[in-house]
């Protein structure tokens, strides 16, 4: 039980568009729980060093980290979970005994809803993953595939980031193959899973597609856009046109901050309300671009 108001927010710069606020707001009254999730914007780094002060004086109880800092605050943080390490970036900040701990529940975000697309991701074998883009998100996708033993291929426009990446996880147990974002090489893939991890399709340059108009998607792949604004990316209308499977990155988002919101409070929130909640706000946002 929870009496004491709770202070959660987002940290980063800028942060206009967040719907973090919207589900996290969703989950503290669905659940009754007294708080708020508030913008924390931070220009530079001592103002990110201070809000992770005020958590220490126990002013703020659970913190979300976005761009520009998922990766400085790693340094920052008294420890940081093995996964985010590897990751190399933090987006969800919590304490236990006094400790900042950093972790990355994009990971666990994009595993359940892997999980929901096939069934029981680890009863799957030989699976082989199309990802488009290297950084952040592609990163999280790339880890959780990789620990289930996929073969992963890394699709950047610069093939040095894509390598960088297949280089970190070799350890791991799925295969890794670096490429580069273009036609030719695309063609060469015969991937069952697209993942679109760059940010080409996202509103307000609806228009965009990453995959190149004049080539195929490969037969039966499932195509799955991490975009959540617009809800049908390009991408996924080609997709669903071409009778392919296509999801977007709603669920992931609902997930990954359901995650974060357990890690602060213990508690699992209601991702259904919160989805719906999501759902209605996206529909919004398109009915008032239209
Ligand atoms: P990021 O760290 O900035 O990485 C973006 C990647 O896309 C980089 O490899 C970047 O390459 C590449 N890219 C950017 N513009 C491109 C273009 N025009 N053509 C080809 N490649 C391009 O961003 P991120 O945090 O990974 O986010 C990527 C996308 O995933 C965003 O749309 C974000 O909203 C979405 N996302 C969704 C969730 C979810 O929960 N659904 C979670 C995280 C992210 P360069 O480095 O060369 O620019």
């Amino acid at each position: 039980m929870i009496n004491s108001p709770l202070s959660l927010g987002l940290l980063g710069y800028p942060l206009d568009h967040s719907l973090s606020p919207l589900l996290h707001t969703t989950a503290l009254r669905s659940l009754n729980i007294p708080g708020e999730y508030r913008l924390f914007p931070a220009q530079d780094e001592n103002i990110l060093q201070d809000y992770f002060q005020q958590m220490r004086r126990g002013l703020i109880h659970g913190l979300n980290i976005t761009i520009p800092w998922k990766i400085t605050a790693i340094q920052l943080l008294d420890q940081v979970s093995d996964t985010a390490m590897k990751i190399g970036a933090v987006n969800t900040v919590y304490i236990e005994k006094g400790q900042l701990i950093g972790e990355n529940t994009d990971v666990q975000g994009f595993h359940e809803e892997i999980a929901e697309i096939f069934g029981s991701p680890d009863q799957i074998s030989n699976n082989k993953a199309l990802i488009l883009g290297a950084g952040g998100a592609a990163r999280a996708s790339a880890w959780s595939l990789g620990k289930m033993g996929w073969e992963v291929t890394i699709a950047a426009r610069r093939l040095a980031q894509a390598q960088e990446l297949t280089q970190n996880y070799s350890s791991l147990h799925g295969k890794f193959l670096a490429i580069e974002l273009a036609q030719n090489q695309l063609a060469e893939q015969s991937p069952n899973l697209i993942i679109n991890a760059t940010p080409v399709g996202m509103a307000p340059e609806n228009e965009e597609n990453p995959w190149p108009e004049e080539l195929a998607l490969p037969k039966d792949a499932v195509v799955f856009d991490l975009i959540y604004n617009p809800p049908e990316t390009n991408l996924l209308a080609t997709a669903r046109a071409n009778s392919h499977r296509a999801i977007n990155g709603t669920g992931m988002l609902v997930s990954q901050a359901a995650a974060a919101f357990q890690l602060w409070t213990g508690i699992q929130p209601p991702r259904h309300i919160m989805a719906e909640e999501l759902n209605n706000a996206l529909s919004k946002i398109q009915r008032s671009s239209a």
